[in-house]
C-alpha cells in the first residue's frame, strides 16, 4: 500500500479526521539511521504525527517542526514536515531497544522519558512562527500530541500512532490517526467519539491488515465525507550550499584551524546522514566571505 494521508469529516461536520499510512516513510528513516526497534518506533510515531499536522498547510513555504526531548535514552527527536508531504527526522540515539516485561511490547514511553517537553512550531512564512510547548505526559507520543492539541490549540483530539517493527528489526507497517472535535460539537458527538476511541484497534494493526486510510475512516465512522488526499514521503532537501552557509557561523579562528591543520572539513546532515566534503580552497572562500561580512558589520 502506498503511503498517503486522507482528510475527512463526519457526524455533520462536527468531527475532522486525518488518517495516514506511513510505512515506506518509516522504512526509509530506518534505513538511513540504522535504528533499533524502540528508537525506530519513537521516530516513526513522531514523523507520522508531524506529517498529519503539516497536511493542513496550504502554501509551499510553510512547514511544521516537532521536537521532543524527555531526557530518556533516545534523547531528542526532531522532525520537519511540509504541506506537500515531505518529511525528514532524526533521533539523537538511534540505537535504543527497550521493551516492557509485562507484554513484551516496545517501551517507547520509557525510551523517550517524561522529563521534558513536546514543541510544535508552525512556520507559516511569517516572521515569527507559531510555537506551542507542552510538558510530556507519557512519552508514548500519541498521548503527548493529544495533550498538546487540548492545551495549546484548544482542540479536543483522539490521537493514535503506530509503528509495527518486525522481529528482524524492520518496519512492517506504520500509520496514524487524528480525530478532532470541531468547536460547538454537541454532547452526543463527544460521547460517540469517546466510544470510537475506546473500541479502536491499535493503528498499526489496521495498516498491517492492509487497510487504506479511507478504509480505516470508513470502519470507524458512518458515511464519512472524504475531503482531501495527500502524498507523504521521506525527503531531505539538504545541500552543500546549506552547509557552506552553516560554516559561515563558525569563528574565523576555527575556520583557520580547519584550513591549516585539517586541510578540509566534512559536514554530516543530521536528518539524512549525507556527508558533504569541503576542501581547503572551498574553506578559504568561506573564510573570505566570513571576513567580508565581519568587515561590513563593523563599518555599517
Ligand atoms: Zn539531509
Amino acid at each position: 500500500m502506498k503511503d498517503k494521508i486522507v482528510i475527512a469529516s463526519a457526524m455533520n461536520h462536527m468531527v475532522r479526521i486525518h488518517a495516514a499510512c506511513t510505512t515506506a516513510l518509516c522504512q526509509e528513516a530506518d534505513r538511513l539511521h540504522d535504528m533499533y526497534a524502540t528508537s525506530c518506533a519513537a521516530l516513526g510515531r513522531t514523523m507520522t504525527a508531524a506529517a498529519l499536522i503539516a497536511s493542513d498547510l496550504k502554501s509551499p513555504e510553510e512547514h511544521v517542526t516537532v521536537s521532543i526531548d524527555g531526557k530518556g535514552p533516545v534523547g531528542r527527536i526532531s522532525v520537519q514536515a511540509d504541506g506537500q508531504g515531505n518529511v525528514r527526522g532524526y533521533v539523537q540515539n538511534p540505537q535504543v531497544y527497550l521493551f516492557r516485561e509485562s507484554d513484551r511490547k516496545l517501551d517507547v514511553g520509557r525510551a523517550v522519558g517524561t522529563d521534558g517537553t513536546l514543541t510544535v512550531s508552525r512556520d507559516m512564512g511569517l516572521k515569527e512562527p507559531f510555537t506551542g510547548v507542552v510538558k510530556l505526559v507519557s512519552g508514548e507520543i500519541a498521548n503527548d500530541f493529544a495533550y498538546y492539541f487540548a492545551i495549546s490549540e484548544q482542540t479536543p483530539s483522539v490521537v493514535a500512532l503506530g509503528v509495527l517493527v518486525d522481529t528482524d528489526g524492520s518496519v512492517r507497517s506504520a500509520g496514524g490517526l487524528f480525530i478532532q472535535l470541531m468547536p460547538g460539537a454537541p454532547e452526543e458527538v463527544i460521547s460517540a467519539v469517546e466510544q470510537i476511541a475506546a473500541d479502536m484497534k491499535p493503528m498499526s494493526a489496521y495498516i498491517d491488515a492492509g487497510m487504506t486510510p479511507e478504509a480505516i475512516i470508513s470502519e470507524l465512522f458512518e458515511e464519512p465525507e472524504f475531503m482531501e488526499e495527500k502524498p507523504v514521503q521521506w525527503n531531505c532537501d539538504c545541500s552543500k550550499e546549506h552547509f557552506a552557509d552553516a560554516l559561515m557561523l563558525v569563528s574565523e579562528e576555527d575556520l583557520l584551524s580547519l584550513i591549516e591543520e585539517d586541510h578540509g572539513a566534512e559536514t554530516v546532515c543530521q536528518f539524512c546522514s549525507k556527508k558533504y566534503q569541503f576542501n581547503e580552497a572551498e574553506l578559504r572562500e568561506i573564510l573570505e566571505r566570513h571576513r567580508h561580512v565581519e568587515h561590513r558589520q563593523r563599518f555599517h
